[in-house]
């Protein structure tokens, strides 16, 4: 019997709700908090009734730290589901080091204002010792390891799909098919169809940072980074059909680098329509992707918070998307002294998903590991205390809780290795 307070309403907190909602005996009560309360009343209200889970909400703005500590002292969570924005994962994990409670997000921290003197400096270090220059890493979340540890606490990082669940498989993959990995490819397929010419299935600012961002991939201990999408291939995937996939830079790979140094090579790869591709680098070229504030007329609109504004909300594609996703990990390596494939993933239908949660696939296959990663720390499966992500954990709990909650994995032993 467990208290969680979540943070955000969008989709991917809505998904989770949901699904806290089916899992009474772990999530006693919950409190949805966040910037725009009308959000969080609209979905308790479709929930009550239908749960025995305890549903409270509140207006909060994760900004706000004293307001943060008040209200976790007032609702006295077990845990913290941050689903907000990576912006404020810093000021969350400190809410949560200040109350003494574990913590949990799907997003690796970055700055919402990346001209910040102090943020700058450290990431301009970053770019040149490490070679990439995404906004995010993992470093910051990191330093926060220690104080997580002395207070006995979890700050579970990135449990979602992809970052969390993709770590899992990684996890699993050594415990059960190899003796040692060489090569990793993380294929993250969206074969949904909203109908729209471009929409973004999670939030717009988030993912048009990550996709418009220079690729990168981790080779022999190095990263090499690329231009925006400028590698390419096909990949025919199980549920979908063939889809163009891109190389892109994603904040796993950098903990599984870390986590499993055996590892040679590590790449992430997304598939794009091409009217997504062709309106992304409009947009981007005319300068609607920055995230630098410019003065229109005497008020401060940043280019990429105002696009968001324009584009369809993630959370209102559900009732109008089709198809599926297919998001998983192709693996190559030695077992018995033999080379061996594996391939694990997970197929998931938007349609079913909007049926059951009121949300599309994207948002269904980020709240599902969101809620599961949480009832692992309550229910006292994963224990490791310090800010670490999911492949640190035993994946086979994780994996079964999945399985039960919507996102079974689905294995192939003789895949199609991307070139
Ligand atoms: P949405 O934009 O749909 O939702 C974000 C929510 O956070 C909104 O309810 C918003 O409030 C709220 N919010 C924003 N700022 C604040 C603030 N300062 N204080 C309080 N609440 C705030 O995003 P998604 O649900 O699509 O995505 C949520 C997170 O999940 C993102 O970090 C995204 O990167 C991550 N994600 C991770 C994936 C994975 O596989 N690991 C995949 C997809 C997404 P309001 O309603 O007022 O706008």
């Amino acid at each position: 019997m467990s208290r969680a307070l979540i943070i955000g309403c969008g989709g991917v907190a809505t998904v989770a709700i949901y699904k806290c909602c089916q899992n009474s005996r772990v999530f006693d009560t919950i409190m949805i908090a966040s910037r725009t309360k009308e959000k969080c009343d609209a979905v308790k209200k479709n929930l009550d009734g239908k749960t025995k889970t305890i549903i409270l909400t509140s207006k909060i703005d994760a900004n706000d730290f004293n307001a943060l500590v008040k209200l976790m002292n007032e609702f006295k969570p077990d845990i913290c589901l941050n689903l907000g924005m990576p912006y404020q994962n810093l000021i969350i994990m400190d809410a949560c080091l200040e109350y003494g409670c574990h913590y949990l997000d799907t997003a690796a921290y970055e700055p919402e204002d990346v001209n910040e003197p102090k943020w700058r400096e450290k990431y301009e270090k970053r770019c040149k010792e490490l070679g990439f220059k995404a906004y995010f890493d993992y470093s910051y979340q990191w330093e926060y390891s220690k104080k997580f540890e002395e207070k006995n606490l979890i700050a579970l990082l990135g449990c979602g799909f992809d970052p969390g669940v993709t770590q899992s498989y990684v996890a699993y993959a050594k415990k059960h098919e190899f003796d040692r990995i060489d090569t990793l490819d993380i294929l993250d397929c969206n074969g949904g169809d909203h109908g729209y010419p471009f929409a973004t299935n999670f939030n717009p600012e988030i993912n048009l940072r990550e996709v418009s961002a220079p690729g990168a991939y981790y080779e022999n201990g190095k990263w090499y980074e690329i231009p925006a999408l400028s590698i390419k291939d096909e990949y025919d995937f199980d549920g979908v059909g063939k889809k163009n996939i891109y190389l892109l830079h994603h904040e796993e790979i950098e903990s599984i680098a870390k986590n499993y140094p055996e590892i040679k090579r590590i790449r992430f790869y997304m598939t794009f329509g091409d009217s997504y591709i062709m309106h992304m680098n409009c947009l981007k070229n005319v300068g609607m992707l920055n995230t630098e504030a410019i003065d229109y007329n005497g008020t401060k609109i940043v280019p990429i918070q105002f696009l968001k504004e324009l584009l369809p909300d993630p959370a209102s594609l559900g009732c109008r998307t089709k198809g599926k996703t297919n998001i998983g990990c192709i693996f190559k390596g030695i077992k018995d002294g033999k080379e061996k494939t594996f391939y694990i993933y997970n197929v998931c239908d938007h349609e079913a998903s909007f049926k059951e949660v009121t949300s599309q696939a994207v948002s269904y296959t980020t709240g599902v590991p969101a809620m599961c990663g949480a009832m692992m720390i309550l229910n006292g499966i994963w224990t490791k205390a310090g800010a670490r992500t999911v492949e640190e954990y035993d994946p086979d709990p994780f994996i079964e809780a999945l399985d039960k909650y919507g996102l079974p994995s689905k294995k192939s032993y003789n895949p199609v290795m991307v070139k």
